[in-house]
């Protein structure tokens, strides 16, 4: 059993999928969580590892969703990869597996797109719906070719509306296998480093924020590296089932998320 949320935070991180909304409609209370919190003057964000969006297209589809919000309040695991190739590599010459919203985030830090093994500098992956075999190809091209390979994240799976989607784990190891090329860098959770970039935009240090999130292996490990409290939102039975051998339990349990809204 887990503590439950006592305090009022400075500042709050919410994951996206399955914590603020089921892709297409919001996960219950999340609307009247994230407007008490605001009215109570705490500053928010909204981080997720899904790169199938710009941060002003999932801003515009939380607003519509009823929990307005600015595109300079979301960080989204394209926006952290853009930025950290623009600050590794200006200019480089990226092959895209994904969805448009990753190349626009890469062309908008002054990055290229390049299809040419031979030329390209990074292969960017992305979960890609339309994953084949040509993109495979290309992709181990031009890691034997001496690219490196770099993810916006590692999930086997995401919730969606209807249940949960295959996510972009199994196209990180079909490249891996292929090409015998380890992915050197994953830019979302776990990796603490994109949760560096949301307490960048909260202007806050990690003890006066909250991380709330609905699954173990990212939300919960990359809050821990982090030095960032979590609540665990109790809504996904698997991961209610995985919570018991857990080794690095979250610090908080939430049935709703209108359970964050506590005290006057
Ligand atoms: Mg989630």
């Amino acid at each position: 059993m887990l503590p439950p949320v006592t305090r009022t935070y400075p500042g709050y991180i919410f994951d996206l999928d399955g914590t603020v909304w089921l892709t297409d409609r919001l996960v219950p209370g999340a609307d009247r969580a994230v407007a008490a919190l605001r009215g109570r003057g705490s500053r928010i964000v909204f981080l997720t590892n899904n790169s199938v969006g710009t941060r002003a297209t999932f801003a515009r589809r939380l607003t519509d969703l009823g929990v307005p919000a600015g595109p300079e309040e979301i960080i989204s695991s394209s926006f952290v990869m853009a930025r950290y190739l623009a600050g590794q590599a200006p200019g480089c010459r990226c092959y895209v597996i994904g969805h448009d919203p990753l190349r626009e985030e890469l062309c908008a830090a002054g990055l290229h797109l390049c299809d040419r093994p031979g030329e390209i500098d990074y292969v960017v992956l992305g979960v890609d719906r339309d994953f084949s075999y040509h993109k495979l190809q290309t992709a181990f091209l031009a890691l034997r070719a001496g690219a490196a390979f770099v993810a916006t994240n590692a999930d086997p799976y995401c919730p969606g509306p209807e249940g949960d989607l295959a996510d972009i784990g199994a196209m990180i190891a079909a490249i891996e296998v292929a090409s015998g090329h380890r992915v050197d860098l994953v830019v979302g959770k776990p990796n603490p480093y994109i949760l560096g970039w949301a307490l960048k935009a909260l202007d806050l240090p990690a003890e006066d924020c909250l991380l709330v999130g609905d699954q173990l292996g990212t939300d919960v490990l990359a809050g821990r590296q982090a030095g960032i409290a979590v609540a665990l939102l109790l809504r996904d039975p698997l991961v209610v089932a995985q919570l018991a051998g857990w080794p690095t339990p979250p610090d908080f349990g939430l049935a709703g998320l209108p359970d964050l809204v506590v005290g006057d």
